[in-house]
């Protein structure tokens, strides 16, 4: 098979699951979007995914995204980028630039480095707050208990815009009691947008309420092996 018809079938197939989730959870089908995550993607596999139709993709890495979308954006105008992985303050003018969505805030320090860059620059992407719902040390995300505190200070202290929440739960727990969390302290706060789901596990997400999920390798097979995330 060619690049393009295993693309092409690859992602009908994840629509496919999707859909079927949607329905099965009784939710509307396009109450939840399909962010393709490009990270380490050839580009042969990046222009087939463009030519399915896909427009949102998910990086976690500001100088990747950028090798491999500061040109792509001229020519697709319609793209929407969201920056899914952990930012550095030191990027985050860089990453407001880039990106439509950060995904990813997860400490004060980041939403003042964010506010004063979108205030530079006069744009700001939507912003959603990680929630590290394992309360792993190892991986970002604020914890639980001070994620009320963090919203509240994006939206109010920062003027950010605030939509929603994200999180990566714990690779060797069953998801579903993260999701549910998650959803939680969304709904408690106002918010709207939940991104959890990935490869393995988008379809739990649907149902607990997604309204993105992060599909990577089910979409384009394999990673190139630079790093494991
Ligand atoms: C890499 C990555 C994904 C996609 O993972 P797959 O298992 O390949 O679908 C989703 N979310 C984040 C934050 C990632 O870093």
């Amino acid at each position: 098979m060619s690049v393009i018809s295993e693309i092409v079938a690859a992602r009908a197939v994840i629509l496919a699951r999707m859909a079927a989730a949607a329905r099965a959870a009784a939710r509307p089908l396009d109450s939840v979007r399909l962010v393709a995550v490009s990270k380490q993607q050839s580009d042969d596999r990046i222009e087939a995914m463009l030519a399915t139709g896909q427009r949102e993709f998910g990086e976690n890495r500001v100088q990747e995204a950028q090798a491999r979308w500061g040109i792509r954006r001229a020519a697709w105008p319609d793209l929407k980028l969201r920056l899914i992985g952990p930012l550095q303050t030191n990027k985050a003018e860089e990453a407001v630039t880039l990106f439509d969505a950060i995904d990813s805030l997860d400490r004060p320090k980041l939403a003042a480095a964010l506010a004063a860059a979108a205030q530079k620059l006069g744009r700001c992407p939507d912003i959603l707050v990680q929630v590290n719902t394992g309360e792993e040390p190892q991986k970002a995300g604020i914890v639980p208990a001070e994620a009320d505190a963090l919203i509240q200070a994006a939206r109010d202290a920062f003027g950010l815009p605030v939509r929603g929440l994200m999180c990566i739960p714990p690779a060797d727990e069953p998801p579903a009691m993260h999701f549910a969390l998650l959803a939680k302290i969304a709904a408690r706060n106002g918010l709207g947008e939940l991104s959890m789901g990935m490869s393995e596990d988008f379809e739990t997400a649907i149902r607990f309420g997604a309204t993105y999920v992060r599909v990577g390798s089910a979409l384009f097979g394999a990673r190139a092996a630079i790093s494991k995330t």
